[in-house]
Order: C-alpha cells, then sequence, then structure tokens
C-alpha cells in the first residue's frame, strides 16, 4: 500500500489506550501523519500495568457479541468501519459464550504491533503536561488522565466541568415498567402540568422490606486508589440507609409533595424516575448511585413497585472517572468548546467502557483527519449506535451528565412502532447497520487517501 499524498498533514494524540489507538489508525488510514504521546512506560496509572498500549485494565470482555443488543450494534458498526481494535479483538478472542473476550496480553501487542508497523504513526513514549498542541490534538488519557492534563482540563473547561469520580444511578428502560403501579407527578405540581417524574410509590411494610435487603446487601470492593472521598449531597443508597432506618425517607425517598392518586394520601416512600433522554425512553432512579454489586442491583431496585420486571439500561456505579460534562464542554465534531484545535475521545467524554471508548476514539481519528485535511465533519447519522453515543455526550442533559454505556434507549425511536421489545431491537439494530453504510459512503465521497498497488 502507498500513499498517494501531496502533503503530509499531522495530529497529535495523546493517550495511547484503547480511544487513542482508535483514533491514530483512523486517521492514519485516511493518508494523515499522527504522532501518538503515551506516557508509559516512563509513567503508569494505578490500574495500568504493561508497556504496550490498548491495555485492558481489568476485565477481557468486549461484552455481548449479538447484534440485538446495542454493544454488538457498536461493534459491527466499528467492524464495518475498518476498526483496529475491533481487528485486534477479533485476531486474539478467546472461548466466552456469547461474548466477545480476547487474551488481553496479544491483543495489546497485535494493536501496538499495527500502529509500530504504520508508516503514518509514530509512537512518543513520552507524558504530555499540557492539552493544547502545535496542531490538532485529540486528548484521549482516559478515566486515569495524569494530574497534568487533569488540571489543564479544568483550567480549560472552567464552570466545575471536569469530574474525578462518577455516582452514577441505575436507569431503566421506560417500557419496561408497570404504570399501573407508578403514577405521574412533580413535587407541589412544579414544572409541567402533568408532573416531570414518575414515581413509585411504597407502602411502610415495602418499604421496611426493602431497607432491610438494602442494608445487608453486598457491595463491590473498591480498589486500592479509589478510596472515595463522598460528598454528604451524593452518599450512595446503601451507605444512607446504614445511617438509620429513616436516612432515606428524609433524603431521596421522601414522599413530602405528592400525593398517589391511587391512595388519595401521601406515600409512605417514593423512589423518582426522571426522563433522562430526549426521546423520553429512558429514566434515570433519583439519587439512587450505588456500589452494590450489579446482581445486587437487579435483585434489590426490582423490589420497588413498578420496577418488578425493569430492564436497566445501566446499573449504578461509584468509580474514580475522571471525564468531562461533555454536553457543557464539547461541540460538534467532539471539539472542546472554546479551545480550537483540540477535540476528546474515549472514556474521558463521558462513555462508559472499552467498547464505547474505543468508537468515540475512532470517531474523533475520523473527524480530526477530515479537519486538517479541510473537509467538512461528517457527524455519524444517530440512528446508528455511534450517533446515538455521541449525542449523548454532546447534546444530553448537562445538569445531571454522568457516564453511559451504550443502549438502544439512546438511539433515536422508530416512529410509530407498536410491535414488542424484541422486534424493536432487531428493527434499530438493522436500521443502524445501513446507515453506517450509507455514512461510509458520504465519508469516501472524494476523499480516499490511499491507493493499493
Ligand atoms: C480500574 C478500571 C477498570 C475498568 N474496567 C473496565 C472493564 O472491565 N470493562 C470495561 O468495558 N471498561 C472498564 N473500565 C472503563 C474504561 O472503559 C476503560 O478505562 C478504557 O480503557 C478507557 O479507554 P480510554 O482509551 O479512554 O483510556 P485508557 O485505555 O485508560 O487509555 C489512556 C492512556 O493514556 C495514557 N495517558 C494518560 N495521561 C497521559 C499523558 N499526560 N500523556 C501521555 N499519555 C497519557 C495512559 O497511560 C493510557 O495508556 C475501567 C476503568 C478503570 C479505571
Amino acid at each position: 500500500m502507498t500513499f498517494a499524498l501531496k502533503e503530509l498533514h499531522t495530529i497529535e494524540i495523546v493517550g495511547g489506550g484503547l480511544a487513542g489507538c482508535e483514533a491514530a489508525w483512523q486517521a492514519a488510514q485516511r493518508g494523515v501523519r499522527v504522532v501518538l504521546f503515551e506516557m508509559k512506560p516512563t509513567r503508569f496509572s494505578p490500574a495500568h500495568r504493561i508497556h504496550d498500549l490498548a491495555e485492558l485494565v481489568c476485565s477481557n470482555s468486549f461484552r455481548s457479541a449479538s447484534p440485538e443488543n446495542a454493544v454488538g450494534v457498536l461493534k459491527e458498526e466499528m467492524r464495518r468501519l475498518g476498526s483496529l481494535i475491533m481487528q485486534a479483538s477479533y485476531a486474539t478472542r478467546v472461548p466466552a459464550g456469547g461474548s466477545l473476550a480476547v487474551d488481553r496480553a496479544e491483543f495489546a501487542r497485535f494493536v501496538t504491533h499495527a500502529l509500530e508497523e504504520h508508516p503514518l504513526v509514530e509512537i512518543r513514549r513520552q507524558a504530555v503536561s499540557q492539552v493544547e498542541g502545535n496542531t490538532l490534538r485529540i486528548i484521549a488519557t482516559g478515566p486515569l488522565t495524569s494530574d497534568e492534563i487533569a488540571s489543564d482540563l479544568a483550567r480549560l473547561t472552567k464552570e466545575n466541568s471536569l469530574y474525578f469520580y462518577d455516582a452514577i444511578s441505575p436507569i431503566v428502560e421506560t417500557e419496561s415498567l408497570n404504570n399501573a403501579l407508578i403514577f405521574r407527578a412533580s413535587r407541589y405540581n412544579k414544572g409541567g402540568t402533568e408532573g416531570d417524574y414518575l414515581n413509585c410509590p411504597m407502602t411502610e411494610e415495602e418499604y421496611r422490606r426493602f431497607w432491610e435487603q438494602l442494608i445487608h446487601a453486598e457491595k463491590v470492593e473498591a480498589r486500592e486508589f479509589e478510596d472515595i472521598p463522598y460528598f454528604e449531597g451524593c452518599l450512595p443508597i446503601e451507605v444512607m440507609a446504614r445511617r438509620g432506618y429513616d436516612t432515606l425517607l428524609f433524603g431521596p425517598m421522601k414522599p413530602v409533595g405528592l400525593r398517589d392518586p391511587g391512595t388519595g394520601k401521601r406515600p409512605f416512600a417514593v423512589v423518582q424516575l426522571r426522563q433522562e433522554d430526549a426521546g423520553g425512553n429512558l429514566y434515570n432512579m433519583v439519587g439512587f448511585q450505588t456500589k452494590l454489586t450489579y446482581r445486587e442491583q437487579e435483585r434489590i431496585f426490582r423490589m420497588i413497585p413498578g420496577l418488578k420486571c425493569a430492564t436497566f439500561a445501566r446499573l449504578g456505579s461509584i468509580h474514580r472517572n475522571t471525564f468531562i460534562n461533555g454536553p457543557r464542554c464539547l461541540e460538534k465534531g467532539l471539539r472542546l468548546r472554546g479551545v480550537p484545535g483540540v477535540r476528546l475521545a474515549g472514556q474521558i467524554t463521558g462513555v462508559e467502557g472499552y467498547v464505547e471508548s474505543a468508537a468515540v476514539g475512532l470517531i474523533a481519528g475520523i473527524h480530526a483527519a477530515r479537519e486538517i485535511r479541510g473537509l467538512p465533519i461528517l457527524p455519524p447519522p444517530p440512528e446508528t449506535a455511534h450517533g446515538a453515543l455521541i449525542r449523548y455526550i454532546t447534546t444530553g442533559n448537562g445538569e445531571h451528565f454522568q457516564p453511559m454505556n451504550v443502549t438502544f434507549g439512546l438511539f433515536k425511536p422508530v416512529e410509530h412502532f407498536r410491535g414488542g421489545k424484541k422486534e424493536r431491537r432487531r428493527l434499530l439494530a438493522y436500521r443502524a447497520l445501513e446507515m453506517i453504510e450509507e455514512w461510509k459512503k458520504h465519508l469516501a465521497d472524494g476523499t480516499s487517501p490511499c491507493t493499493d498497488e
């Protein structure tokens, strides 16, 4: 393969993790020279251990391989877009049932080797201390980004838009709720005429049983670098529960200002659900940030009236996690608002997970390559899994922004669809893959930098 280029443009990428490596590959495959900065092995984050790039710091799984799952669709889109991370994962796959799991050492070696061998990629093993550079830059320094980059980002994003811990409440899919047990209202009838919240009312007996399970539930153990300084306003639900029987009744489960139309009375306790996405497909459990294990969350939160058959689009967690408030700080093309020439990629943009981080890297790499070559930015269509994720981190709810995995609830809904859940998911998946092919065609129009000899 030779590169038929009249002039060579260069971009810089900071961070050789999943996002940075994918961004580098995408840009280089489009004929753009890339300098990729990685601070390992001179410096390691508290979770990174090996010298190779694209290190999987915990599990070796890229989750479901099924296209009937949103992350399966995202992976298939990435594969079709020529993703290096997908190539590496299929090349180093290990048996894992319905999941795509890899031999982590082989995986990291594959990615490192591919980038080392790419004629347009130069890897510099050095820590970068500033966000802005001399040319277009992608910052992909991850959830454990170095202190220098974090403080520079904090300075540039102002308005307290950089966070060091997430505090994630579970999100449920609206169609999985039992509306017969839930009522719509805002406290003291504030807000919209119909009420902005879905309320799950509890009797005293229901509350007692729920509280007893909560205080004895199994928690995820924190790693040593995750000594999380909890803020009073954002304590895990189980920590609040352990402070006393009444604590939640004066906190997130307080029933004040609400009347259950079913009984005509104020409930003993209430779990409030707040709309998460513009389409109303997802609702967030207000104040339910938690460190309980996923299994315990599903078991205990299904005791809440109306949530017995809930589909959880996201479960709760609290991690050490450096990320920005995307809707406040990012603009079209994943550019950092008010900082010309800089875009962000990976987990630092407010997505969650290996695949999602790499997917945002992929899009950032494409955008940067197009921008430096003077081509217009073409965001992925909102019908695609990539488009849905990018839409969440750029135009989601900036007031209550928290990191998110990809889920069908984020996809642009299919208008007037009346079928069941499985059918809807299949349709969303099918439409997403069709649209990604369309997008690919647009990207390729007159922009093909490589010619095979
Ligand atoms: C402890 C932990 C466990 C996780 N476990 C999972 C899991 O099991 N499954 C899952 O799907 N997701 C998991 N995640 C979430 C997340 O998806 C991964 O962290 C993912 O690797 C993020 O990709 P990234 O490219 O954004 O960042 P990373 O993969 O972390 O890459 C960032 C890279 O930037 C480098 N870097 C940082 N600062 C600088 C600098 N100043 N100069 C140069 N280089 C720099 C780092 O050394 C690193 O190589 C976990 C996160 C953490 C923190």
